[in-house]
């Protein structure tokens, strides 16, 4: 369904669909469940009119709903840029272009300018290379057309050469690992935009990779708001949020939101649900020994799993599990955070800033991530959670960590900590990805653990 467009009648939403409110809805009879633009509802069961369903409000309240008043929140896609090499010099695009057939095209980083792209395209037997700079945060070529990112300016290009010295025909795809575009108006289509308006923010959480973390309130929900402050990383922040709008889980932190509203060049946040507690590595550190019981610490392990054997269903890897990425609830339900770096399973990463103490041998020395390089490192945040949010590998230098890996050192068992629980640490950190468990598999070892301590 497009934003604005008329509604499909045909739709059939199962029971847990999730709607978005598009109009207020007053309703007019008691069975009514009036509702707000913008409000979150959940199907509850279908009705013999094609046109109303039985939903749920966000505060547990039923009725019936107008169909056409709610639009279906659906998963946002990220878009594969295979034309897009990266920081590739002047000389290396022209080695690469080749044969040089009117309209083969790639794209690559600026080298003199940081930030601005270069198109570089054939065109009787030479490459012309056309600056790509940014202006008030979009793209321009001319100072005429502007674009909100590379996806659009190639399909404009595509379509007519509008001055280039011919249109793009052919694109030069990258070998390897690629990267991805984000059409900020998806998020709007699919349901997940949040009007700035209508969130108010509160204190200051912490620091993000991209940004800050705030506490704040949205429609009397408590939320937690991230923003951007480098304007270039607007992708990958997106890119993140894209993810989340796939994943609907118990255990995994639930986005609610994106902001955009003004478009290009206006701040842009993320907001998710607010868990009061925390993170888990500074639960853990200010709480310690004497406040946390063995208890809570399988069920924290159990969660973990939980969420985490969601996105192995989804063949989702996170990249970037550990106890800071891991929150808690005011109820003490840990839920698993920071998609930041969460890709499908077939998308590769270009390596370099990876948490070396988290992450498995394989995925460190040939960005080989999978699942299974997440259940490396479930296994060393079993063992910060054991304990007490304690720095992993203590006492060995940063710069060793690796190679003490590979030639077969694994910690030691934190003090008290379970036999049970430190045997599947060390099953995590099987230097074979494939002879690690299964987060199902550690799923359902953990919950019958969980459920006799
Ligand atoms: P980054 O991408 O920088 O790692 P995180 O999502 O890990 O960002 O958030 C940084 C910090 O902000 C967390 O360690 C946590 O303290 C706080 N925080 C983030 N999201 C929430 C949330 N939903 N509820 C409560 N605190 C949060
Ligand atoms: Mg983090």
């Amino acid at each position: 369904m497009s934003e604005g467009g008329e509604p499909s009648r045909k739709e059939k939403w199962s029971p847990g669909t999730e709607v978005v409110g598009r109009f207020n809805f007053d309703g007019t009879s008691r069975d009514d469940l009036p509702f707000r633009k913008g409000d979150i509802l959940t199907i509850v069961a279908a009705s013999k009119d094609p046109n109303w369903y039985k939903a749920k409000r966000q505060d547990n309240k039923e009725g019936m709903i107008p169909s056409t008043y709610v639009q279906q929140r659906s998963a946002v896609k990220l878009h594969a840029m295979p034309w897009y090499h990266g920081k590739i010099s002047r000389e290396e695009a022209e080695r690469l272009l080749h044969p040089r057939k009117d309209g083969l095209y790639l794209i690559r980083e600026s080298v003199n300018y940081p930030g601005d792209f270069t198109l570089c395209v054939c065109f009787e037997g030479f490459v012309e290379h056309y600056r790509v700079f940014r202006q008030n945060n979009l793209l321009t070529v001319d100072q005429e057309e502007y674009f909100e990112n590379l996806t659009k300016l190639v399909e404009h290009y595509q379509a007519d050469a509008d001055g280039l010295c011919t249109r793009l025909r052919k694109a030069l795809d990258k070998q390897g690992q690629l990267d991805y575009d984000i059409d900020r108006s998806e998020f709007r289509k699919a349901g997940w935009a949040i009007a700035r308006k209508d969130l108010v923010f509160g204190q200051r959480l912490g620091g993000g990779e991209f940004g800050e973390v705030f506490n704040g309130d949205y429609r009397g929900m408590k939320v937690a708001i991230k923003t951007l402050k480098d304007e270039q990383a607007v992708q990958a922040f997106l890119a993140e949020a894209s993810v989340m709008t796939a994943l609907r889980h118990p255990h995994l932190v639930q986005l609610l939101g994106v902001s955009l509203d003004g478009g290009p060049g206006q701040p842009i946040y993320i907001v998710t649900e607010f868990l009061a507690k925390g993170c888990l590595v500074d639960y853990l550190r200010s709480r310690g020994r004497s406040l946390i019981r063995k208890k809570d610490q399988a069920e924290f392990s159990r969660d973990v799993a939980s969420g985490m054997a969601y996105l192995e269903s989804k063949n989702l890897v996170h990249r970037d599990l550990a106890a800071r990425n891991v929150l808690v609830s005011t109820e003490g339900k840990a839920k698993v955070a920071d998609f930041g770096l969460a890709r499908e399973a077939t998308h590769n990463l270009e390596g370099g800033k990876f948490p070396i103490k988290w992450t498995s041998p394989e995925a460190l020395r040939h960005s080989k991530f999978s699942t299974k390089s997440d259940v490396w490192s479930y296994g060393i945040m079993l063992w910060e959670l054991y304990s007490f949010g304690r720095v992993p590998y203590p006492r060995v230098p940063l710069a060793e960590v690796t190679q003490h890996v590979e030639s077969g050192y694994r910690m030691e068992s934190p003090d008290n900590c379970p036999p049970e629980i430190y045997s599947i640490m060390k099953r995590c950190w099987d230097i074979k990805p494939e002879l690690r468990p299964a987060f199902s598999l550690l799923y359902g070892e953990l919950d019958v653990l969980a459920a006799k301590s």
